[in-house]
């Protein structure tokens, strides 16, 4: 045989092989499992009324808790509003638990356990809405503060975020309560009145369930969900989130000397500052197929095509080309690094005038493994021999530590979101931010998940235009906590 022919021979045998690695590979992997739900002792549900539930989700929808961007334009008195209106529907949560309102209006209520060995578990849901965009009340199909059950739903500002959460956590408490359960855990509720404007609730809350010397066992709180059309495997999928992302602003600024724009400098403050957020915004994060984003991914590929298993198996090969797919999309670049989005600038006030300093506002949302000082030093890096300042603008928050998916309380949030094992469960990334991330002093696991199945466009009414809770869901919440509060604390 001539040698060229001993080549193509050998490239042939090459090629072969790593085929057969590759089916080798996809056709042995075992995605992580989320959870064996056979091995999890899981509570029957309490009988619960869903349609006076739905009635009381509509009247919490009609008392206007809502945060503004300056607190001092608050109602505080729909706070007030609020808490009388809990007490005096849940007659039997409020007679089983303690009630602590604190300065700050937020709920802290405690349903002593009778085994002080049981650490407690801590549930969340907020008190505020997000106000309605000036100039969109008109395109809500539904007063946004009516109320109104109609089509199947009840509709209005808080419907889902966060009011659906708190009404369906005190329907599952009272009908625990009524039907003269007792926990052996501490279940704690923890209801923040300003989630959408600094979360200074939940921080007093943590404040003092630790000052108590309060570890719990695990906090729920919102921040994930089960949605029809999953990205990954376009089926149907729970995702809990195990960490939330940092969050924090970059402001850039190029100090200039101002005056008059007929007779500019070379370097102009907004050419200064146009070279930096270029400079930053070009040296973007590597994509990562690590870490809670990636797990997810890897976890529901036991639902997806062969194609994506074999992607998943094989990474060794498929690593940069699954990257390239997953961050084809925005939300799905967001899973796998540290997002840079420059969002305000600042120039001069009028067209002929040079700007004194020209600045710019730049929003990251941090992946977990990194650090705001990591941030920081990789704008530095970027912006190296360019006459800027930078700082922050503000608190820089770091990512929240990543929890625990073999802890009992894991089990128990997926277990229960498998719906019966109807529903692959995955561990996944809140890109937002939630009141739990304060929660951190007191608990090592913390879980993100509003129990609603919703497809993934309908996501967007969250802080939109015609925000509304299906009776489907509410029954699916009321449910789910009341089945989780007996099963983790019983
Ligand atoms: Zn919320």
């Amino acid at each position: 045989m001539k040698l060229i022919g001993k080549i193509a021979l050998g490239a042939v045998a090459i090629v072969a092989l790593l085929a057969a690695v590759v089916v080798f590979r996809t056709l042995t992997f075992k995605p992580p499992a989320s959870v064996d739900i056979g091995t999890v002792r899981l509570a029957p549900a309490p009988a619960i009324d869903q349609a006076l539930a739905a009635q009381h989700l509509s009247q919490a929808v009609q008392i206007r808790t809502v945060s503004n961007q300056n607190k001092a334009d608050n109602q505080w008195a729909e706070w007030d509003r609020l808490h009388a209106w809990l007490a005096a529907t849940y007659p039997a949560a409020h007679a089983a638990m303690t009630r602590e309102i604190l300065p700050n209006k937020a709920l802290v209520y405690t349903w002593t356990g009778s085994d002080p060995a049981l650490k407690p578990i801590v549930l969340m849901a907020h008190q505020d809405v997000v106000p309605i965009t000036p100039g969109t009340e008109k395109d809500w199909k539904h007063d946004p503060f009516g109320g109104e059950i109609a089509e199947g739903a009840v509709w209005g500002r808080g419907s889902i975020d966060d009011k659906g959460s708190l009404v369906a956590l005190f329907e599952g408490v009272e009908a625990l309560a009524k039907a003269g359960f007792k926990p052996k855990r501490t279940v704690i509720v923890v209801s923040g009145q300003d989630e959408e404007a600094g979360g200074t609730g939940a921080q007093a809350a943590a404040a003092l369930l630790k000052s108590r010397g309060a570890q719990a066992e695990w906090v729920l709180d919102e921040g994930s969900a089960a949605i029809n059309d999953h990205p990954i495997t376009g089926k149907p999928a729970a995702v809990i989130g195990i960490a939330e992302k940092g969050y924090a602003t970059l402001i850039v600024t190029a100090p200039a000397k101002g005056g008059h724009s007929s007779a500019p400098p070379k370097d102009t403050g907004v050419g200064t500052l146009a070279k930096a957020i270029t400079a930053i915004t070009d040296k973007q994060f590597p994509l990562r197929l690590d870490g809670p984003g990636a797990q997810m991914i890897s976890t529901l590929s036991a639902q997806g095509s062969f194609v994506t298993r074999m992607a998943i198996a094989n990474q060794w090969l498929f690593g940069p080309m699954l990257k390239d797919k997953v961050a084809a999309t925005p939300a799905g670049a967001a899973l796998l690094h540290t997002t840079i989005a420059p969002t305000m600038l600042k120039g001069s006030p009028k067209e002929n005038v040079l700007p004194q300093d020209a600045a710019a506002w730049i929003n990251y949302r941090i992946a977990p493994g990194q650090t705001t000082d990591d941030v920081m030093a990789a704008a530095r890096t970027a912006t190296n021999g360019l006459n800027v300042q930078l700082k922050w603008a503000g608190a820089a928050i770091n990512p929240s530590p990543v929890s625990s998916t073999s802890s009992e309380g894991w089990k128990v949030i997926a277990a229960l979101a498998s719906d019966g094992g109807r529903l692959p469960v995955a561990p996944g990334l809140v890109a937002a931010g939630t009141d739990s991330r304060y929660m951190t002093p007191i608990a090592r696991d913390i879980y993100r998940y509003q129990p609603i199945l919703a497809n993934l466009d309908t996501f967007g009414m969250i802080h939109g235009t015609n925000e509304h809770m299906s009776l489907e869901n509410l029954a699916r919440m009321t449910t789910f906590y009341a089945r989780l509060v007996a099963s983790a604390a019983g």
